[in-house]
């Protein structure tokens, strides 16, 4: 076992958590410890929150121009493109993915960067409004909103956190960052790339430790001006909650339920067949379905049901498990004990209310936290499992015979984060794009996402967008700036 590291930075300084407690940091394949990390807790916090709170109100970081802050974007996007194998590698090993998929990650993450250096150096820096006088000048400007909060979850640990700290940093705010306790090492990587590339001390901090000793000091604390979080719904709602004390801006990304309705018509052609299934596949498995964006539901046109599943448990059934590393391997575990649990405990309440297991159900032999990929057939919506997110390689089929009833089944869920619609018919995809209830809609596509386009949810899958301009406007108060060129009284009482 490695020695602890110090994971808590401060002030610009690296250090232990003032109680000394630490956490062991599990491998997900084996169940092996691989690292320890400081465990912070309330005291940690409100020195990261004061550290934070100075380097706003009396640093650098908010009054440098936009040209030096956007600069420094693009040399922490530089940094992540020199230390691409090193970092994918510890995601991979810290969240339990495929090394490939590690390293896809943090292209993404260098694309935030890059995205958001671009998008600040192009705005025009305020707008002029219309007084209706030539004695007035008036203009909207935008200011960062101060101390910003950011908690994340472990399923893309780095990812998550990027979303947040790029356009924070571009928007010349100042950050606490608390990653997931289970996956806190990249973003641990990523302060030390920042700090690498010259922001000022202060300006970037984080505390590894519990939600509900971290995060939740960091969701009620006075100092802090925003809270931004990705996560569960029930963590969302309780720091939506302390935040309301303080009247602080929040921001939440939480779950989803994803629909993914299949017409017929896409599967006319073997190629079109061939294609859906695959990217149906893609949808509920990758990541062994820990994505917030899975698509967990297929919801596929009756008369091509038993063709489509039982093509898709054919293959769902060779997706070779196994650590992110080794070569060959397409899929990793699940990402602690805990997750494993709650995936066999849904699959078994599905089972016991009537859904028939096409595919997987169990855990493979050996250690660590795997679970095949399991294709449920035969669901209905008054499951559980269809209607909570299982955040595990489950994918659950349901059927239509009308569009209008696709989409009301997609629509019918708390959540509305993501969904998609495979036709080969123009006018039904724009038709069903246009109604369904989610923040992203593919036609013909899943998982895709762009850094210039807006991602967030509907209903109970959160609050706000990240990325696109809404993802920076997050992180901006508007301020109205009105002068009076030629002041005189108004005389409006007459004494
Ligand atoms: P989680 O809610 O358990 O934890 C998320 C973060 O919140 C962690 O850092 C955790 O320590 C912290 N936390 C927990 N309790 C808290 C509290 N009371 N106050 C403040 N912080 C607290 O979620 P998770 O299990 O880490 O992640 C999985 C969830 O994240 C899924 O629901 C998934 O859909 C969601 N997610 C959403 C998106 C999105 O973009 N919408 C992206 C990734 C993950």
């Amino acid at each position: 076992m490695s020695a602890p590291q110090q994971t808590i930075h401060v002030g610009g300084e690296w250090r232990s958590a003032v109680s000394g407690a630490t956490r062991e940091i599990i491998d997900p394949v084996d169940a092996d410890v691989f690292a320890v990390v400081s465990e912070g807790g309330v005291t940690d916090t409100d020195d990261a929150v004061a550290a934070a709170r100075a380097a706003f109100d009396e640093g650098t970081w908010p009054r440098t121009p936009v040209a030096g802050r956007a600069a420094l974007l693009r040399r922490v996007a530089a940094l992540l493109e020199r230390d691409r194998e090193r970092i994918g590698a510890l995601e991979s090993r810290d969240a339990g993915k495929t090394l490939e998929e590690g390293r896809v990650d943090v292209d993404c993450v260098r694309d935030a960067f890059v995205y958001f250096a671009d998008l600040v150096m192009n705005e025009s820096g305020g707008r002029v409004v219309d007084a209706g006088s030539d004695e007035i000048h008036s203009v909207v400007v935008h200011e960062p909103v101060g101390v910003c909060a950011l908690i994340t979850p472990w399923n893309y640990p780095l990812l998550q956190a990027s979303w947040k700290i790029a356009p924070a940093l571009a928007a010349g705010n100042t950050f606490v960052v608390k990653p997931s306790e289970i996956t806190p090492l990249t973003t641990v990587a990523l302060i030390g790339l920042l700090m690498e590339a010259g922001l000022p001390q202060g300006v970037a901090n984080i505390v590894t430790g519990a939600g509900d000793t971290v995060g939740a000091r960091l969701a009620e604390h006075p100092d802090v001006d925003l809270v931004s979080f990705t996560g569960g719904l029930a963590s969302g709602t309780k720091v939506a909650r302390a935040a309301a004390e303080t009247v602080k801006k929040v921001a939440l990304e939480l779950g989803g339920k994803n629909p993914n309705v299949v017409f017929a018509d896409a599967c006319a052609t073997d190629e079109g067949f061939d294609t859906a299934v695959d990217q149906a596949l893609n949808a509920a498995f990758i990541h062994s379905g820990q994505v917030c964006s899975a698509g967990s539901r297929l919801i596929v046109e009756e008369p091509l049901r038993e063709r489509f599943v039982a093509e898709l448990a054919r293959r769902a059934g060779k997706i070779r498990l196994g650590r992110g590393t080794d070569p060959g391997v397409e899929c990793g575990p699940l990402v602690s004990a805990q997750q494993l649990a709650k995936t066999e405990d849904f699959v078994a309440s599905a089972l016991a209310e009537g859904a028939v297991l096409r595919a997987g159900g169990e855990r493979p032999d050996g250690p660590g936290y795997f679970y095949r990929p399991t294709v449920l057939d035969r669901c209905d919506r008054r499951m559980r499992v269809v209607r909570e997110e299982v955040f595990g390689p489950v994918l659950t089929v349901e059927t239509f015979r009308t569009e209008d009833e696709a989409v009301t089944l997609a629509n019918d869920t708390e959540y509305g984060l993501a969904g998609a619609v495979w036709t080969a018919d123009a006018g039904r995809a724009r038709r069903v794009a246009g109604r369904l209830r989610h923040g992203t809609v593919w036609i013909n596509d899943f998982h895709p996402y762009l850094p210039q386009a807006e991602w967030g949810g509907f209903g109970k899958s959160g609050i706000g967008r990240e990325l696109g301009p809404t993802g920076l406007a997050e992180y901006r108060e508007a301020k109205h700036i009105y002068q009076n060129l030629a002041p005189r009284p108004v005389r409006w009482f007459a004494g």
